[in-house]
């Protein structure tokens, strides 16, 4: 099974990416944990690059994402998923098409077939959404610690606009949650559907 978080800068993904591991873990499955970008040790030096290196302009931004994940996907997620285990991934190629589409303004279109072609096609078998005001994130992810999380408020509306839209298109694929809700109801919310996925 492949799972994916999404959503904006503080909707605290990688609590509930925790959280869902350590429940599956506990009923025997065998669970990879990673993220985008960075699942990698060229992710790693790619996402510093981006998102601590001097301006990067949005299309070298979008494709260097773009080979962060061609290279995740096909070092670290493919076989980990022939191996039978659960992929659970901070992050994926929505958040591509939100940033570096919709926020970047690049063309939603243009950035999923890019994506697209990255990952040979490989989608998640869900993806949860936690949707998040960009006020609260902003909030909540305190001293500003990268380049894309320094963007305005703007951009971070549009990037979660982004993801509501992909959701939206493709709903029996995704879960999208509040989440300013508590941290255990959202884990709950999340396990209830993981596991309905796991039964299906
Ligand atoms: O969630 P995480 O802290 O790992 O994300 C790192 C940064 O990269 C975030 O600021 C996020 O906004 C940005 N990002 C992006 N485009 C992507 C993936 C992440 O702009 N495709």
């Amino acid at each position: 099974l492949f799972v994916c978080f999404e959503g904006g800068d503080g909707a605290g993904k990688s609590t509930q990416v925790r959280l869902l591991a350590d429940a599956l873990t506990a009923r025997g499955h065998e669970v990879v944990v990673t993220r985008q970008p960075g699942g990698t040790e060229l992710g790693a030096r790619i996402r510093d690059l981006v998102l601590h290196g001097d301006h990067v302009a949005p299309r070298a931004e979008a494709l260097l994402f773009a080979a962060d994940k061609a290279h995740h996907v096909d070092e670290l997620i493919r076989p980990a998923l022939r191996a039978g285990r659960v992929v659970v991934t901070d992050r994926y190629t929505d958040s591509s098409i939100a940033y570096q589409g919709a926020g970047r303004d690049l063309g939603a279109g243009e950035i999923r077939a890019l994506q697209h072609w990255a990952v040979g096609g490989l989608l998640p078998d869900l993806t949860i959404v936690l949707d998040v005001p960009a006020s609260v994130g902003r909030a909540r992810r305190g001293a500003e610690h990268d380049r894309l999380e320094s963007e305005a408020d703007a951009f971070h509306e549009a990037v979660r606009r982004g993801f509501l839209a992909l959701a939206a298109q493709d709903a029996g694929r995704y879960l999208v949650v509040d989440a300013t809700s508590p941290v255990r109801d959202l884990h709950e919310q999340v396990l209830a559907r993981v596991d309905a996925a796991l039964a299906a």
